[in-house]
């Protein structure tokens, strides 16, 4: 299925006054945050007197450094390993570690299989659960918590991602004919450094993003599509580039009356010696636009693996998008956002809806 085309289930739910209808922005935050962490079987002891404590804890952490998530101790009771590890009965396992004889005995007292938390807790709800099964170390992250209870965007900042996803609703009916269409945002300011829809026929190379980010290296003068499309063309007085802004859409927007307040246009790349060495800058104030470093990428449509890599490549910030693909890559299929061993990772976020809403 092309990505141009809304799933199914969307596509019936499809609402006319959508472009009134979005009521918010959640965060896309990867299974770690979301799930209910697993637990797993492990054996524990129980100490008949408190002056065992400490013996029998220093050769664990020599001998067995299990459960460093965990705490060791609760109510007398005392980790020893996950259940999974031994074969054989406790006693022969516990043989092969060589402890003193006298803590031997001690862990083999008042064995019982206890569940424990798999891993740390991210969120403190997590962090909530897991204390029902044994106690966990948590160290609360703020930003963390914010992503996931709303609060890290400002009022005004929601402000703005809303106009951004009715741009789109509205670039997507009037000028793309209803394809999916991107947007390019510097936050700075905040202004349009590119838009772009869906080309039809649409290979996947030609998919709104790979598009937006070949527009975004024209506004670096850069880029590499052969599109037909005009381009608007830079005035000598303004300091900020449209280059990567296809007149179409530009057009639309100098005569959109809602719109008129809208900053059009890119910072243009600088020479490599201009380097704003302000402290605490970014990379984007510091070193100037460098593909989508620093930049916001707004999508009418999830984005698909190829095009949620090609954003991985580029540097994007953030990713926010509206609806749902049946082959979308940040939320629908996977998270690509959170395999953690690529080499740049952006935050994902998603409009909500009326709909939605009525859903839950
Ligand atoms: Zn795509």
């Amino acid at each position: 299925m092309d990505i141009a085309d809304p799933p199914p289930s969307k596509r019936a739910r499809k609402s006319p006054n959508l472009e009134e209808d979005i009521t918010g922005i959640r965060a896309i935050l990867s299974d770690e945050f979301d799930e209910d962490i697993a637990l797993i079987k492990a054996h524990s002891c129980q100490l008949e007197t408190k002056q065992q404590l400490q013996a029998v804890i220093q050769e664990l952490s020599q001998k067995l450094p299990h459960f460093q998530h965990l705490k060791r101790v609760h109510d007398r009771s005392v980790l020893i390993c996950p259940s999974s590890e031994i074969g054989e009965s406790l006693e022969q396992h516990l043989e092969k570690f060589g402890f003193s004889e006298h803590v031997l005995r001690a862990l083999c007292q008042g064995v019982q299989v206890v569940e424990v938390p798999e891993r740390m807790p991210r969120l403190r709800v997590q962090y909530e659960k897991t204390l029902k099964h044994w106690p966990c170390k948590f160290h609360p992250n703020h930003y963390s918590e914010s992503l996931r209870n709303g609060s890290n965007f400002s009022s005004a900042q929601r402000i703005f991602h809303k106009r951004m996803a009715q741009l789109l609703l509205r670039l997507s009916r009037d000028v793309n004919a209803n394809r999916p269409v991107g947007i390019c945002v510097d936050p700075r300011q905040p202004n349009i450094v590119s838009i772009a829809g869906t080309e039809e026929p649409a290979s996947p190379h030609e998919h709104c993003s790979m598009l937006l980010v070949d527009f975004v290296a024209r506004s670096q003068e850069g880029g590499a599509t052969n599109t037909e499309l005009p381009f608007t063309e830079d005035s000598k007085e303004v300091e900020t580039t449209l280059r990567g802004i296809p007149k179409a859409y530009y057009d639309y927007l100098i005569k959109d009356e809602g719109y008129k307040d809208l900053t059009l246009g890119a910072e243009r790349s600088r020479d490599c010696k201009e380097v704003n060495a302000v402290q605490g800058a970014d990379n984007l104030a510091k070193f100037g636009p460098y593909l989508c470093t620093g930049y916001d990428v707004y999508l009418l449509q999830e984005p698909c693996l190829m095009c949620s890599m090609a954003l991985v490549h580029s540097r994007a910030k953030r990713v926010f998008f509206l609806r749902n693909s049946d082959n979308g890559a940040l939320a629908t299929r996977f998270q690509l956002h959170s395999v953690r061993e690529l080499n740049h990772h952006y935050e994902v976020f998603q409009f909500t809806t009326k709909e939605d809403e009525e859903l839950t």
